[in-house]
C-alpha cells in the first residue's frame, strides 16, 4: 500500500471548503433590509420593533462601537421553492475566525416573539420545511455593534473598551442578508466528512481503523460530481455508512457532553450588554431543545437567570418550559461564576446562598454541582463552604492553563483546610467551548490522567461570550461519536448525571491538599485597585449592617431591611464575578463598579447609621459610644455590643538620633530614619528586633511589569529582575496627630504620602499611604524585610488561613511568586510572631535570604499595592489610591486575625448614654462570628455563623443576650441539617448557653428561635 494520505486530507479539505459547503444552501433570493439605529443606549423590544429604519444594503457599513441598530427583513419564498426547506442567512458581518466577541443579534417576529440569536458560526433562522412558497417573511434583528477588543491585535491598548472613548466609527459590514434553500442531506454530508476527517487525523496511522476510514472518505469524494452536489450528495453518504456504523471498543472513554455557553458576566463588554447575549443565547438554546431531542443544555450563575426574567419575559417563558422538561438545566449554584481567592467568607458563602436559593425558588431545583470552569484558582477555605451550602461536586478546567505544572489528576478528591473533601472533576478536553471536533474528544481521552480507574468526562459543549452557545453541528456530530469506532463515546447529559456516573466509578480518587493555585494570572489579585477596595469595603459594611440591624430589630423593634440587604448583597456578590474583582474588564466595567461600590457605601453606612442611632439612647447626654463591629473586644467595648471606650496609655514621638523620628507608646518603639523608612520596630516586652539588621521596612519597591500577554491578568516572573527602591523623600516631619510622622515621597509622575502611627496600647504600627499614580506598566510593592527564620507562612483566607512556603524548593512552590491573602499574612519562630494586616489589598509576595552579616534568616513581605497594564483598560488604576496596612511585632494568628478586623472596620462612634450587650458572646477568642443576622424567611431567628480561626481545637460557650426557645445548627442556605451534627460538636445547656467543640477551622451556623 502507498502511503497517499497527504492527497487525500488535501483533497477532503478542498472539496468540502469549495464544493460541499456551499451547496447546503445551493439557491438563494436577496432580502430587502432597512435599519434604525438607537441613538445612545439600548431601547425596549417594543421600541425597536416599531421604529421606523431606513433603507441598507449587503455592503453597507454599520454600528458604532456599542451602539444597537434594529434591522428589518423582508421577502417572498419564491413559489418555484415549494417543498423545500428554507432558511433566512442573516450575515451581519461576523468574522468567522471568532466564534463570539463582537456583533451579535436577537431575532424578533413582528409580534416581539423571539426566534433565536445570531452569532458568527450560527447565522441561519429557519422560515419552513417544507414551505409552501410564496410566503411573506419579515424579521427584525436587534443587533448589538459590539467592538472586537481582543483578537485582532491581542493586548495592544485600546479606546474601544468604554463608549466614552469609543468613538463613532462604524464596526461592521453588512454581508449575506438572504433567503435560500436548505439541502439537508448535503449539510448531513459535511458532517459525516467532518466527523469522520478529524476522527481519521487522531487515529494511529499503525491502525487499520485510520486507513479503512480513509478509503471510504475517498470513495465518498468520487461519488461526488462536483458540479451537481446536490444531485449526488445522498450516494456520497452511503459510502459513508459502513464506517459510521462500526461501534466503540467497549474501553471507550465515555464523555458527557453537557451544552454549555461561558458567558462572561462583564468582561469584554460592559453589565447591561451581558443581559442581552443571556437573551440571545438563551432563545437560542431553547430553540436547539426544541429541534434535538437528545440535547441538554446548562447554565450557570444565577444573576443571568435572573437577568432573563427580568428583561426579556417573553424569553424566560421559554426557558421556565424547557426547564421543566430537565433539558435546561440550572448548574452550579452560585449567583455569579465567582473569583474565589479574594471573596470574603461571608461573601463567599452568600455566592452560594443566593445562588441555590434562586434556583430553589424558581424551579425548586437543588444544585449539587459547583460550576467555575474559567475561574483563577481556587482558595483552600472553599471545600468546607461548599459543602456547608449543601452541595457536593466542583468542576473547573481553568488548571490546565497553569504555565509551569501540569495538574497530576482530572478527577479527585479536593481537601480543603478543615479537611472537608470535595469530588473535584478538571475536564480533561481543557476548554469551556468544546465544539465536538474529533481533536477535542480525542484530546480528552488521551488527556484524562484518572484512565487506570475512571472512564468518563465531561465536556463542556458549546460557543461562550457571544458565540450562541451549542450549534446544530455539535449536536449533529455528538450522535456520530455516540457509538463509533475509534472515538470517545459522547452522550449529552447534565452535569448531575455525570457526576453520579463519575463517583461512582471512582470509589477512591487521590487527594489533593490545599489551594488549587493558578500558575497564571497572578496579577489579578492587584489590578484595579478601586475595585478590589470596593469590594472588601462593601463586604464589611455588610458584615456591620447585618449585625446592627438585627441588635436593633432586636433589642429595639428596629424594622429589618431584609429586601435592601438582599438586593445590596447581590450587587456585591455580581462584582466578585471572575473578570471584575480580579480587575480584567474594560475601563467601561470598572468605572461603573466604582461609582456603583460608592452607592452601596452610602446605602450600606445609612442603615448602619439608623440601626445604631435606634440603640444609641440620648443623643444629648453629652457621652459617646463605640459601637464595635468587630468579633473580639475592642477598647474595652465587647464584641457586637456598645458602650463609652477605655483608652489606654498614650504614645511618645521625638527625635531620632541621626535624624528621623522616634515613636513610643511602651509596647513597641519605632524608628523611621532621615529617608522616612523604618529602622526599628522593637517589640519592649519580648525585648526583640522585628526589622532585619542592616535593612528598612516600609519600604516602597518599584518595579517595571510588562507581562508576555494579558496584560491586566499577568505579572510574570521576570519583573523581580530590576526594580527600584524609592528611598528618596521630600519630606519627613511629625504628623497632625500625636504620634504619627508623616513621609511624601515623588518617582516618576507619581506622589506617595504616608502617615506612620502608634495608637496608643496597640501592638501595632500602621501606615497609612496615599499614592497619586501615574506610572505605565509598572508595579509598586511595599517591603518589610524581618527578621524571622521560617519554614512558611499563613494567608488569611475564608473561614481560616492556609500555608504557603517562604522557600522554592520545587517547581510549584517557585511558581507561588504572587500569591492571595485576605486581611493578614503571620509568619512565626516558636514563642515570637508577626503579621502583616491590610485593609483592601489582595497580592503579596514572600520571600527569604540568609545574611551574610550574622547568618540570621530575613524574610520579606511585600504588599502589592498597584499596576499600571494598559490592556484591557489603558488608563489602569491611574490617580489616586489609599491604603491601610499594619505591621503586628509579637502577634499570634490570632492576633493577626484581631488586627485584620480591626483595619477593616474602622470604629464607630455616636452621641448616646445606652449600654447595648451584644446578641451573642463567644467567650473564646479563637471562635470567630462572621454573621449575626436575622433570618431570610423573615421569621425573626437570629442566624450566628462562626468558625474556630486559629487552626486548633477550641472550647467555648456561646450566650445569647435574648431568651432563646430553640437552637438549630443549620447549612449556609438556614436549613436545619438533615445530618446530625457531630456529637459534642454544638450542645444547648439548660442554662440557655450553647457549649460548642470545634475542630479546627470548622463553620457552625445556629439559628436561635426569640
Ligand atoms: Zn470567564
Amino acid at each position: 500500500m502507498h502511503d497517499d494520505r497527504k492527497l487525500v486530507e488535501g483533497r477532503l479539505k478542498r472539496v468540502l471548503d469549495e464544493r460541499i459547503r456551499p451547496a447546503v444552501h445551493p439557491e438563494s433570493v436577496p432580502l430587502d433590509v432597512a435599519v434604525w439605529h438607537a441613538p445612545g443606549e439600548p431601547v425596549p423590544v417594543a421600541e425597536g420593533l416599531s421604529a421606523t429604519p431606513e433603507p441598507i444594503a449587503a455592503g453597507d457599513r454599520w454600528g458604532a462601537p456599542w451602539g444597537t441598530s434594529w434591522f428589518t427583513v423582508t421577502g417572498t419564498v419564491p413559489p418555484e421553492w415549494a417543498g423545500r426547506t428554507v432558511e433566512a442567512i442573516l450575515d451581519l458581518g461576523f468574522d468567522r475566525n471568532m466564534p463570539g466577541f463582537q456583533c451579535e443579534g436577537l431575532v424578533y417576529r413582528p409580534d416581539g416573539t423571539p426566534v433565536k440569536g445570531l452569532h458568527p458560526l450560527n447565522d441561519w433562522v429557519r422560515i419552513g420545511a417544507p414551505v409552501e412558497g410564496g410566503e411573506e417573511v419579515r424579521l427584525h434583528i436587534e443587533a448589538a455593534s459590539n467592538p472586537v477588543i481582543l483578537d485582532y491585535h491581542p493586548f495592544l491598548p485600546t479606546p474601544l473598551g468604554d463608549k466614552e472613548t469609543a468613538g463613532t466609527q462604524p464596526q461592521y459590514t453588512l454581508a449575506r442578508m438572504d433567503l435560500a434553500v436548505f439541502d439537508e442531506t448535503v449539510w448531513q454530508l459535511v458532517m459525516d466528512l467532518e466527523v469522520l476527517g478529524e476522527l481519521m487525523a487522531e487515529l494511529p496511522v499503525e491502525g487499520a481503523r485510520r486507513w479503512e476510514i480513509m478509503r471510504a472518505v475517498e470513495r465518498a469524494l468520487d461519488a461526488v460530481d462536483l458540479q451537481d452536489v446536490n444531485g449526488t450528495a445522498a450516494a456520497a453518504r452511503e459510502c459513508l455508512a459502513g464506517v459510521l456504523a462500526t461501534p466503540a471498543a467497549p474501553s471507550a472513554h465515555r464523555v458527557s457532553a453537557v451544552g454549555h455557553a461561558h458567558i462572561d458576566s462583564a468582561w469584554l463588554w460592559p453589565l447591561r450588554e451581558t443581559v442581552r447575549k443571556v437573551a440571545r443565547t438563551t432563545s437560542n438554546m431553547t430553540a436547539l431543545l426544541e429541534s434535538e431531542p437528545s440535547f441538554v443544555f446548562a447554565m450557570s450563575q444565577a444573576q443571568q437567570w435572573a437577568w432573563v426574567k427580568e428583561h426579556r419575559p417573553e424569553v424566560w417563558a421559554k426557558v421556565v418550559k424547557a426547564v421543566a422538561a430537565g433539558r435546561f438545566v440550572p448548574a452550579g449554584g452560585m449567583w455569579v461564576e465567582s473569583d474565589t481567592n479574594m471573596p470574603g467568607s461571608e461573601a463567599m458563602a452568600r455566592q452560594f446562598v443566593h445562588g441555590k436559593r434562586f434556583f430553589l425558588d424558581e424551579f425548586g431545583i437543588e444544585n449539587d454541582e459547583v460550576w467555575l470552569p474559567d475561574t483563577f484558582g481556587f482558595a483552600a477555605g472553599l471545600p468546607q463552604i461548599i459543602k456547608a451550602a449543601g452541595s457536593r461536586w466542583l468542576l473547573t478546567q481553568k488548571i490546565s492553563w497553569s504555565q509551569t505544572n501540569t495538574f497530576p489528576h482530572h478527577t479527585f478528591l479536593w481537601e480543603g483546610i478543615d479537611g472537608t473533601r470535595i469530588f473535584t472533576h478538571f475536564p480533561p478536553v481543557d476548554t469551556y467551548n468544546c465544539s465536538m471536533k474529533g481533536s477535542e474528544i480525542a484530546h480528552a481521552a488521551r488527556n484524562f490522567k484518572d484512565k487506570d480507574l475512571a472512564r468518563h468526562s465531561l465536556a463542556p459543549t458549546g460557543w461562550g461570550d457571544g458565540g450562541g452557545g451549542a450549534t446544530r453541528e455539535m449536536v449533529a456530530k455528538a450522535a456520530r461519536m455516540r457509538d463509533l469506532e475509534g472515538s470517545a463515546v459522547v452522550t449529552w447529559e447534565t452535569p448531575a448525571e455525570f457526576f453520579t456516573k463519575a463517583e461512582a466509578e471512582h470509589p477512591r480518587p487521590a487527594v489533593w491538599v490545599g489551594e488549587l493555585y493558578l500558575e497564571l494570572h497572578r496579577a489579578t489579585l492587584t489590578s484595579q485597585a478601586r475595585t478590589k477596595q470596593g469590594n472588601r469595603r462593601s463586604e464589611h459594611l455588610l458584615r456591620e449592617a447585618e449585625l446592627w440591624s438585627a441588635t436593633a430589630a432586636v433589642r429595639a423593634g428596629h424594622p429589618y431591611p431584609y429586601e435592601r440587604l438582599d438586593r445590596l448583597w447581590k450587587t456585591v456578590l455580581l462584582h466578585q464575578f471572575h473578570d471584575i474583582l480580579p480587575g480584567s474588564s474594560i475601563a467601561w466595567v470598572h468605572r461603573e463598579a466604582e461609582k456603583t461600590y460608592a452607592a452601596v457605601a452610602g446605602e450600606l453606612n445609612a442603615i448602619i447609621d439608623a440601626a445604631q442611632r435606634a440603640l444609641a439612647g440620648d443623643a444629648g447626654a453629652g457621652t459617646r459610644l463605640l459601637f464595635n463591629s468587630a468579633p473580639h473586644t475592642r477598647d474595652g467595648v465587647p464584641a457586637g455590643g456598645a458602650q463609652a471606650p477605655v483608652m489606654a496609655g498614650g504614645t511618645t514621638a521625638g527625635p531620632r538620633e541621626g535624624g528621623g523620628h522616634v515613636l513610643d507608646n511602651g509596647l513597641l518603639r519605632v524608628e523611621v530614619d532621615g529617608r522616612g523608612l523604618v529602622v526599628s520596630v522593637h517589640d519592649i516586652a519580648a525585648g526583640r528586633e522585628a526589622v532585619a539588621p542592616g535593612q528598612a521596612a516600609n519600604l516602597l519597591q518599584l518595579h517595571p511589569d510588562f507581562p508576555n500577554m494579558w496584560d491586566a491578568w499577568d505579572v510574570d516572573a521576570f519583573y523581580r529582575n530590576t526594580g527600584t527602591d524609592l528611598v528618596e523623600a521630600d519630606e519627613v516631619a511629625p504628623g497632625e496627630e500625636p504620634g504619627t510622622v508623616r513621609v511624601t515621597r515623588s518617582f516618576g509622575r507619581s506622589k506617595v504620602t504616608q502617615v506612620l502611627g502608634l495608637r496608643p496600647g496597640a501592638r501595632r504600627l500602621d501606615i497609612d499611604t496615599e499614592v497619586d499614580w501615574h506610572e505605565t506598566e509598572k508595579f509598586l510593592k511595599l517591603a518589610f524585610p524581618l527578621d524571622v527564620r521560617a519554614e512558611r507562612y499563613a494567608s488569611e483566607t475564608q473561614y481560616g488561613h492556609a500555608y504557603r512556603a517562604t522557600h522554592t524548593n520545587t517547581s510549584w512552590e517557585a511558581a507561588k511568586f504572587e500569591a492571595c491573602n485576605h486581611r493578614f499574612v503571620h509568619l512565626e519562630e516558636p514563642g515570637w510572631g508577626i503579621a502583616l494586616v491590610n485593609d483592601s489589598t489582595y497580592g503579596h509576595d514572600v520571600t527569604r535570604t540568609v545574611r551574610d552579616l550574622d547568618g540570621g534568616t530575613t524574610t520579606t513581605v511585600r504588599a502589592s499595592l498597584l499596576r499600571a497594564p494598559r490592556f484591557p483598560d489603558p488608563e489602569t488604576d491611574q490617580g489616586v489610591h489609599r491604603f491601610r496596612h499594619a505591621l503586628v511585632p509579637g502577634a499570634t494568628v490570632g492576633d493577626a486575625v484581631r488586627e485584620g478586623y480591626v483595619v477593616n472596620l474602622p470604629a464607630r462612634h455616636l452621641p448616646g448614654d445606652a449600654e447595648v450587650a451584644p446578641l451573642v458572646t463567644l467567650d473564646n477568642d479563637a471562635v470567630v462570628v462572621t454573621a449575626v443576622k436575622l433570618a431570610d424567611d423573615e421569621s425573626g431567628d437570629v442566624v450566628v455563623r462562626f468558625h474556630e480561626a486559629h487552626g486548633g481545637r477550641a472550647a467555648a460557650t456561646l450566650t445569647a443576650g435574648f431568651p432563646v426557645s430553640q437552637v438549630t445548627v443549620t447549612d449556609l442556605l438556614e436549613r436545619p441539617l438533615t445530618e446530625a451534627p457531630r456529637e459534642g460538636g454544638v450542645t444547648w445547656r439548660e442554662d440557655g448557653t450553647v457549649a460548642l467543640r470545634l475542630r479546627p477551622f470548622e463553620l457552625v451556623t445556629l439559628r436561635l428561635r426569640r
